[in-house]
């Protein structure tokens, strides 16, 4: 088999991104040698890196791939058919892996097309990162996922949305084995609302205590992980208290929740770019003003719960929530620059949140998240150090190749 070579770079290696000068040898879609002494052979395929930096494989922890060029909910459940956002989401996952995105958790969907899309990549029938699905939210009525006022629908839900509807517990525990047997990698859950969906707030809880209990029992019950979309400061504390992998957003963190995360080790999944964006910029991105307002509204609030929880130690992993007009897809990147400009983290503690920490969560760092000998080969080669210039991750230009097993894309 043709062994590939890149050379003529730095390799950010381990989870501390070591710097390693010289070459890099894949065998096999695996790294299987580093550093100064490795000679490119007869037969081998050598790519020169001109003096580049590489990196592992981006990876984005809230991502859906059905969002493309949408600014609410209407764009997203009602202006585009379930065809029309399954291309989309097919069309996603290729410029996300051409943005050097090489891993993603999709973190809700429309009918099962996150699953779909996941083993179409799998079988090599569409090109795109590695995707660990939710399914539809789970949500109750007038919860986080139900977009439309009662005259629409005639109070039924919809059933071709981005949530389904679950009323009690029974039900809770039902939908789950219902996306278990469809073939999900995770359940996704919304515990409170959000700026997002005008018809519940981000302080309004989505869905009755004995509901998002139920779902994490069954969840726990079954050995499936639950990312709970949790903004306000009781769906936080609940999402802490039953231990949920991963909190998504948590704008009101109070000191009982930190505590309660630490405690349970809950990974904050926090998004901050894409909310900041509405915050800031939702106007010219041509998002309706009531969910700008929203966002303006929260956005401090937000920023101050990460700082906390960075500084109290809790895990955090990179997530765009991107795909609208003016935040692409492959929008996650900015995540890293905000850690460190809105955060206070260091860019190795940012570039780590969107790779080794992620891999971790998704409970693949034994093949993915570093560059390593007996890693795959996932990777990024960027002209300029990430580390000194972390903006760079955002610049499709400033990208020289990257890496999916081995595969060049
Ligand atoms: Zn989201």
């Amino acid at each position: 088999m043709t062994r590939t070579i890149l050379t003529n770079a730095t390799f950010y290696t381990g989870e501390d991104f070591e710097a390693s000068s010289g070459s890099l040898a894949i065998d096999g879609g695996v790294i299987s040698e580093m550093g100064d002494m490795v000679a490119a052979q007869p037969g081998d395929d050598t790519i020169d890196l001109e003096g580049g930096h590489v990196i592992p494989g981006l990876m984005d922890a809230h991502c859906h791939l059905i969002y493309r060029d949408v600014a609410d909910p209407y764009d997203i459940e009602l202006r585009k058919s379930i065809p029309e956002a399954t291309i989309d989401a097919v069309v996603n996952a290729e410029i996300l892996l051409r943005a050097g995105f090489t891993t993603v958790r999709d973190v809700g969907s429309r009918g099962n097309i996150g699953v779909e899309v996941r083993n179409a990549v799998a079988r090599g029938d569409a090109r795109g990162p590695s995707i660990h699905p939710a399914g539809q939210i789970l949500s109750g009525p007038g919860g986080l996922a139900d977009f439309h006022p009662t005259h629409v629908f005639e109070d039924r839900p919809y059933r071709y949305g981005l949530g389904v509807q679950v009323i009690g517990p029974h039900e809770a525990r039902a939908t789950i084995r219902r996306q278990l047997k469809d073939g999900v990698a995770w359940i996704k859950v919304g515990v409170s609302g959000t700026g997002f969906n005008p018809l519940c707030p981000a302080e309004r809880n989505g869905l009755s205590e004995q509901e998002f209990a139920a779902v994490m029992s069954e969840a726990k019950y079954q050995g499936v992980p639950v990312a709970a979309h949790a903004e306000s400061a009781e769906s936080v504390r609940a999402a802490a208290f039953h231990g949920a992998q991963t909190i998504e957003h948590g704008i009101y963190i109070d000191d009982e929740s930190l505590e309660l995360m630490v405690r349970n080790n809950v990974t904050l999944s926090p998004t901050l770019s894409m909310y900041r964006a509405f915050a800031v910029r939702g106007g010219s991105m041509g998002i309706p003003s009531v969910i700008v307002d929203q966002h303006k509204r929260t956005h401090e609030r937000h920023a101050a719960s990460v700082r906390r929880a960075h500084e109290a130690g809790v895990p955090i992993v990179a997530g765009g929530d991107a795909g609208l007009t003016h935040f692409p897809q492959g929008s996650c990147a900015e995540e890293v620059v905000s850690y460190i400009e809105i955060v206070g983290m260091s860019p190795k503690e940012a570039l780590r949140t969107i790779t080794v920490n992620i891999a971790r969560l998704l409970g693949v760092s034994d093949t993915v998240g570093t560059i390593d000998v007996g890693k795959r080969a996932d990777l990024l080669a960027l002209r300029d150090d990430p580390l000194r210039s972390p903006q760079c991750l955002q610049d499709q230009d400033r990208k020289i190749l990257v890496m999916s097993g081995g595969e060049r894309v």
